[in-house]
């Protein structure tokens, strides 16, 4: 057959139909000719008598399958024993309170909730434990599945550039499957240190973390428009139009927010790749220009990369085009970080929509400040799901998504959260910093729907054969929104074991209680039998 094969393939117009089929016909053959104990799955002909070599010393005896004569030896238990670790403060109360319990001084961490859990004797990572008591413990009031929510930036690959010049990460769709409406990227920007002039399909809306950037852009119109932002700041970049970024001489962190859930920044149409994908012939008539002038052209992409400083004066910067330069409602920047914050008992908030930002037509935001043991009302979003990310501090969120799924998450600075449209959520400040919250929307105008209103407003008879809950109930809610609600200091303090003293009383009981269930079990086990013995 080989022979066969030879005296074809010598004909070279026949030599692309014969070799696949000779190199079929080789293939089958030694498949044929292997023995049936050398199949890939060595181990599932191997039965009985069969111990060919790939047995050993790889794999173990046929002798170990099914029911083994030798008595259960474990060398280790299932159970961690009640000496080798505590309980945090609070987390033995009652489950169905979903006391927020922190395991900051815990050693080992267990997921017990009053009287839900057991222990947990590994593998396992403490310092996720330590970070999401509330995934780890979650309280009684958690059921089903709710759409995948937290990404932690801290788990972004980060794509860190040379000379220092600066590094970005990112969130999307291939983070957290359900985000689909909006994605993150965090940049920073060394002093004088670029972001390449770029332009991409989303729009893009960001806000400056830490430090002073410039930024540039000119749009369809020749319009132009150059400013500086600094942190607190937000500037706004239509679809399709081209701009760059420089930070001043302090540098710059800033969060982008795009409204495509599978935006990828290293997806973006860049400046240098355009030169390098067009025949320096076109360059040449398309600019003008001798074939020379594209000589010391970068032969790579640029990205993020170090500057030369920028003139300090804006102005020198400014470059009117025909259509002028962009000012008011066309303004591509908004100084947020000047806008007096609206004060509730709990915290503050500042919003930010195109009724006070036009140009940024979908792209509604609120910043908001809750302070320790405070929180961030029950609320959902009618029209928009909700993009957010920490700023500062440790929080945890409830998401109720129809129709019966509940899940309580931790957040701490550089998380980014996801809610969707409609399901009911809150933040609750479970640190003793300040929690800040970016909570982003895609929609005309900032815009919830405050369950402790809408409770207020509906005809209190309805309230009442709904939920059972007694006049005095209603008469302390609100008509008006509360945004960021005082917090129950003695429940939030209890879980930081700080004060509360009387409350951490009634929670250490409960906990001894708990703990000691079995010794009290045989106690009153004991107590029977010998009661029961004959006297
Ligand atoms: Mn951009
Ligand atoms: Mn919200």
């Amino acid at each position: 057959m080989i022979h066969l094969c030879i005296l074809i393939m010598t004909r070279t117009f026949m030599l692309r139909l014969c070799l696949p089929i000779f190199i079929l016909f080789s293939t089958l053959q030694r498949s044929y000719a292997l023995p049936h104990s050398s199949t890939p799955y060595g181990w599932a002909s191997a039965v009985g008598d069969d111990e060919s070599s790939v047995r050993t010393p790889l794999r173990g005896a046929s002798s170990l399958l099914g029911v083994v004569e030798n008595e259960v030896n474990s060398k280790s238990s299932g159970e961690v024993s009640q000496s080798a670790f505590e309980l945090g403060l609070g987390q033995g109360a009652n489950a169905d309170i979903g006391i927020p319990f922190t395991f900051k001084d815990v050693e080992n961490p267990q997921p017990i909730r009053g009287d839900l859990g057991s222990t947990d004797p590994g593998p396992r990572t403490y310092a996720y434990d330590r970070l999401n008591p509330n995934t780890f413990a979650p309280p009684g009031s958690d059921s089903g599945e709710v759409t995948q929510g937290k990404w932690p930036l801290g788990l972004s690959h980060n794509r860190i550039l040379p000379g220092h010049a600066g590094w970005s990460r990112q969130e999307n769709t291939d983070d957290l499957p359900g985000a689909t409406a909006m994605a993150g990227v965090d940049m920073k920007l060394a002093p004088w240190a670029y972001r390449e002039l770029h332009w991409h399909q989303a729009n893009e809306w960001s806000l400056v973390l830490n430090g002073s950037v410039r930024v540039q852009t000119m749009n369809e119109d020749g319009e132009t428009f150059t400013d500086d932002v600094t942190a607190g700041d937000v500037w706004y970049f239509p679809s399709g139009v081209p701009h760059s970024l420089q930070a001043l001489d302090e540098g710059a962190e800033f969060m982008l927010v795009f409204d495509q859930g599978d935006f990828s920044d290293g997806g973006t149409s860049l400046i240098t790749e355009m030169f390098l994908r067009n025949p320096k012939e076109v360059l040449s008539k398309n600019f003008q220009a001798p074939l020379s002038d594209f000589d010391e052209m970068p032969q790579d992409q640029l990205y993020i990369f170090n500057g030369t400083p920028a003139p300090k004066n804006l102005s020198e910067q400014i470059v009117p085009g025909p259509g002028g330069v962009a000012s008011g409602n066309s303004s591509y920047t908004y100084h947020l970080s000047k806008q007096e914050a609206y004060e509730t008992p709990g915290g503050s908030i500042k919003i930010i929509d195109p009724i006070s930002f036009p140009i940024a037509k979908m792209f509604s935001a609120a910043l908001v400040t809750i302070k320790p043991g405070a929180m961030r009302e029950i609320h959902w979003h009618g029209t928009s799901d909700e993009w957010g990310f920490f700023l500062a501090g440790n929080a945890r969120v409830s998401v109720y998504q129809a129709p019966t799924s509940g899940a309580t998450i931790d957040f701490s600075a550089g998380d980014i959260s996801y809610v969707k449209a409609t399901a009911t959520h809150y933040i609750e400040n479970t640190g003793d910093e300040d929690v800040v919250f970016l909570e982003m929307l895609q929609a005309t105008r900032f815009t919830d729907i405050s369950v402790g209103q809408w409770l207020k407003l509906t005809p209190k008879e309805i309230i009442k054969d709904t939920l059972h809950v007694p006049d005095s109930f209603l008469d302390n809610l609100s008509a008006n929104k509360q945004y960021v609600i005082q917090g129950n200091r003695n429940l939030t303090a209890l879980a930081d074991g700080i004060i509360g003293l009387v409350v951490e009383f009634v929670v250490a009981i409960d906990e001894a209680r708990v703990r000691f269930t079995d010794d009290a079990h045989f106690f009153f086990v004991f107590l029977f039998l010998f009661h029961c013995l004959p006297h």
